[in-house]
């Protein structure tokens, strides 16, 4: 399971042919002059690729190469008219190659071609597509490819999966990777995506048509608790099986995609605990290690062996690790076209899912392994968001790459990073970062990511780039026991990441300086502004600097959070509570992550706003001595030596 990356081989032959002798024989120099070679009848794969290569390279020299069908030297061949032998080269991958001169690319499946390209833009002349805006393609006279240039890569997952603005992009997803069809559909150009036919998850109910049989056939259903239930079904009645089966096998009648490189039909188990425990059933999961996954694979097994036979040779059969299937069984394995997809729900993300010490990270581990040791088709379902308090910062960022890597080396082949996808109600932390990030580590989780968040930040942020990644760095300088000791997805705002007051006024220096170092452009300061959100929000949610209770502007500093935060279009402050923070009438008066928990028509919210009024209003004038000393504390602070902002 080895890969191989910008692997550059320096073969003597090669060397011997080249056309400059010596020390200039280290690169061909790429201008303008040099020919795009296509075949003569070229694929739509090589139709799009030279299109691509021409349309990128007109703009980095200012003149577009010629399209030629005939070599005429120097050249970029692709496709079927390169000479690099692919022919060892595994599905979807590429190679990039110098052979006398000239540059041959080529790949293998559906997008390995079209990849290629654009890595070789993303390698030599520098192109990155940050996000669905950013796109950075420096303009050049000429670019220079190592003479010795020998580019392998085949795919380290053949489905990349992740939510966010910019991943629903085709341009984007297509320069970094992003292969899987939920959230974008590739065109057959480009490749296509790798999709899921009818459901993405719990089809259970659906394919076994539970729900019709209640009557007739009660013995169809789960029999839980002593009684016969629709919320799954038998898996181990034949007559079950038979109808799920044709129901997979309708579906691929009528949805089959011969082209695409992998297609999904999700056999997944309906989302409650209700499963059937009949005593055929238990005497089945009694044989093979006493765990409901064994009755579950039987069952999925046999579909994926029915659809096999049809002839169905690039569909996958998915089925779920989750919850009471998440073990794996003993004396049953999974079919080579079936796939397992485990899920990190229970997880912790502060500590890499490889680090022993965390206890809740070791258990998915064992699973993990376990899985990995039948099955070589493995799918992820990880998590990188907070649902619960989605404003604030889900300080994740030091384990993203990490855990990819876990991945990878566990067997498994395809991973959904479940994120915030409703950001676009919800969108004040660093999203589109977070994005990057785990789109580049999906391409390639051995890619060196510090020059790569670098690049991404001084895009993205202009001139405040570096100063906000001083700010996520303080946000993982924290030992994980100051703020209780893990990080679930669904943590409050106190036991997400913790800040004492000293450091607390250092951040809003260096937020104060990131908006002063964009101030010069309205895009980039309303980016810094809008990631500050974040940082507002967790300091309004634990009553810190503005929002201290010794600051009498405090009730204003909360309305002015809740006014900004509308500004910028957040309309969601979780994953479950649409739209329910704007009727909030006492913004002013409660702890910031606590107003999506009042609605303007209930009395706890009246009550909240009247006594919240007196409070303000009659109280705090009382208190403004302290008020005075808490502007002279805050003038002490801002006024400690430059060093801070460093
Ligand atoms: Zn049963
Ligand atoms: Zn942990």
């Amino acid at each position: 399971m080895k890969k191989l990356l910008s692997l550059t081989l320096a073969s003597c032959l090669m060397c011997a042919s080249l056309p400059v002798a010596g020390a200039a024989a280290d690169a061909l120099t790429v201008d303008a002059t040099w020919k795009v070679l296509v075949p003569e009848a070229p694929t739509v794969y090589e139709t799009f690729a030279a299109e691509k290569l021409v349309d990128c390279l007109a703009e980095v020299f200012g003149t577009a190469p010629e399209t030629v069908t005939a070599p005429e030297e120097p050249y970029i061949a692709l496709g079927s008219a390169a000479l690099t032998d692919v022919s060892a080269v595994a599905g979807n991958g590429y190679r990039i190659q110098t052979i006398d001169g000239n540059i041959h690319v080529n790949g293998t499946g559906v997008r390995g071609l079209q990849t290629a390209v654009y890595r070789f833009l993303e390698e030599f002349c520098g192109r990155r597509v940050y996000t669905e805006e950013i796109t950075l393609l420096p303009k050049a006279d000429a670019i220079s490819v190592p003479a010795d240039t020998d580019i392998v890569y085949e795919p380290f997952f053949e489905y990349a999966d992740a939510d966010g603005l910019s991943p629903c992009d085709v341009e984007y997803s297509m320069a970094n990777g992003l292969t899987g069809g939920t959230y974008r559909q590739l065109p057959e150009e480009m490749g296509g995506t790798v999709n899921y036919l009818g459901g993405f998850c719990h089809t259970m109910g659906g394919l076994c048509e539970t729900g019709d049989y209640a009557e007739t056939h009660p013995e169809y259903l789960a029999l839980h608790d002593g009684k016969r239930t629709t919320d799954q079904p038998c898996l181990t009645e034949p007559e079950v099986l038979r109808i799920a089966t044709k129901n997979v096998l309708k579906l691929l009648e009528e949805g089959h995609d011969p082209a695409a490189s992998v297609q999904i039909v999700s056999v997944t188990q309906n989302d409650n605990y209700n499963y059937c425990e009949c005593e055929r059933c238990r005497a089945f999961e009694e044989a093979h290690g006493g765990v409901q996954s064994a009755t579950m694979l039987y069952f999925v097994n046999q579909i994926a062996d029915a659809v096999k036979e049809a002839g169905y040779d690039n569909v996958a059969i998915d089925t779920f690790a989750y919850q009471y299937t998440r073990k794996a069984p003993t004396g049953i394995a999974p079919r080579d076209n079936v796939i397992v997809r485990l899920c990190t729900i229970e997880c912790c993300f502060c500590h890499p899912l490889d680090d022993g010490t965390c206890q809740r990270n070791a258990e998915l581990m064992k699973d993990l392994r376990d899985w990995s040791a039948i099955c070589n088709r493995i799918y992820v379902w990880d998590y990188v968001n907070n649902y619960a308090n989605t404003c604030i910062v889900f300080p994740d960022f030091g384990v993203l790459q990490r855990n990819i890597q876990v991945f990878y080396e566990n067997g498994v082949r395809g991973v959904y990073e479940e994120g915030n996808y409703y950001i676009r109600n919800c969108d004040t932390e660093f999203g589109e970062l977070r994005a990057y990030m785990i789109a580049k580590c999906l391409q390639d989780p051995y890619r060196e990511m510090e020059n790569e968040i670098d690049g991404f930040l001084s895009a993205y942020y202009g001139p405040a780039g570096e100063t906000v990644k001083t700010i996520l760095e303080m946000y993982l300088s924290h030992d994980p026991d100051s703020f209780g000791g893990h990080l679930g997805i669904g943590e409050s705002p106190a036991a997400s990441f913790y800040f004492t007051d000293r450091e607390v006024s250092e951040m809003d220096a260096y937020w104060a300086a990131a908006k002063e170092a964009a101030a010069g452009s309205e895009e980039y300061l309303a980016r810094v502004e809008r990631s500050e959100l974040s940082w507002r929000f967790w300091k309004g949610s634990e009553g810190k600097a503005e929002f201290s209770v010794l600051n009498p502007k405090r009730f204003y500093e909360k309305q002015k959070l809740f006014e900004d935060l509308q500004a910028f279009g957040v309309k969601q402050l979780s994953e479950g509570s649409y739209e329910d923070y704007l009727d909030c009438i006492c913004v002013r008066y409660v702890p910031v992550n606590e107003w999506n928990m009042y609605e303007a028509d209930e009395s706890a919210a009246r009550a909240r706003a009247f006594f919240g009024k007196i409070y303000e209003k009659c109280l705090v004038p009382v208190l403004s001595a302290f008020g005075l000393f808490y502007k002279i504390s805050q003038a002490v602070n801002r006024n400690r030596p430059e060093d801070t902002n460093q």
